[in-house]
């Protein structure tokens, strides 16, 4: 595997003359970087990587409305997850115009790999065992943490999900599929469930809920999206290792972007991902061990 170099100021300005109207459901990415495209990747005949590569496309689930991570903005989907996607792609020998991205919400990622309606989902997305029974993951990549967010000011001193067992009746919003709902199943049932996280922001504001949960850096970019209206708690209560989704057979390809994964580590192109997208809210965290289970 080739270094890469990152980001370039020629990348920078021709991604500009690429970008593209977003869509409701599919998008090409018209974000801020591009890492250089390994033209040279060759890969094992009948891999799901010579598949891939030869077809010149990826089809990369991920999230249309988290700043930061997965956001689907006037110039095509931006954010971390998408970054990532990107250096999975450019290892493939796939430009980032040639990744088509389709909205995965937290609730359809497991059957849209096993359908095979994307080739990898890569969405905020927690690995634990329940997870491991139906898809595989590659990863982590990142390690966020289970946190609240509140109206600014956080008007119902609201420390912790604790609150939630002190005040039974007080309803919190948070999203179907997800870890986040299962985690704050243990603290109350008095729970909102959306589609997505952006719907929870609508209860927030009328006061139908005190709070939203999910990880901590998903409220981040919302708070950071809407300035001046919520705040983070700042008290994470669980680990979400982030990976990438795949199918469950398939081992080679899951270890070859574990490959991927602790290059981008090596030559600067995780760190530069990330201070293009999430870094422009968050410290830059040293990239987690991946976790060939
Ligand atoms: N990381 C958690 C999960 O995968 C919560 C965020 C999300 O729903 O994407 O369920």
């Amino acid at each position: 595997m080739r270094l890469k170099k990152g980001i370039t100021a020629s990348a920078l300005g021709l991604t500009a003359l690429f970008a593209l109207t977003a869509c409701t459901d599919s998008a090409e990415t018209g974000a801020s970087s591009a890492p250089e495209v390994n033209e040279e990747a060759s890969f094992p005949e009948g891999s799901t990587m010579a598949e891939l590569s030869e077809a010149g496309s990826i089809t990369i689930g991920t999230k249309f409305d988290q700043p930061l991570f997965g956001l689907n903005g006037p110039n095509g989907p931006e954010g971390f997850d998408v970054e990532i996607g990107k250096i999975i792609a450019a290892e493939l020998g796939i430009a980032a115009e040639d990744i088509e991205f389709v909205e995965t919400v937290s609730a359809n990622r497991e059957p849209f790999i096993e359908s095979g309606q994307v080739d990898i989902v890569i969405a905020t997305y927690t690995i634990n065992d329940a997870r491991k029974e139906i898809v595989s993951f590659a990863g982590p990549y990142y390690v966020a943490g289970q946190d609240l967010l509140v109206s600014a000011g956080n008007p119902e001193g609201i420390e912790g999900p604790e609150y939630f067992q002190e005040n039974p009746d007080a309803k919190v919003c948070t999203v179907t599929g997800s870890t986040s709902e299962t985690n704050i199943r243990e603290y109350t049932q008095s729970i909102l469930t959306a589609g997505t996280y952006s719907e929870c922001l609508e209860p927030l504001r009328t006061g139908n809920a005190v709070a939203v949960t999910t990880d901590n850096v998903i409220l981040a970019g919302l708070a950071d999206q809407n300035q001046g209206e919520f705040e983070v708690v700042g008290n994470p209560f669980t680990e979400e290792p982030y990976g990438i989704g795949l199918a469950l057979e398939d081992t080679e390809f899951r270890n070859w972007i574990n490959d991927v994964l602790e290059q981008s580590y090596e030559d600067g192109s995780w760190e530069e991902a990330w201070e293009a997208t999430a870094g422009s809210v968050l410290d830059t965290p040293e990239p987690p061990a991946v976790d060939r289970y």
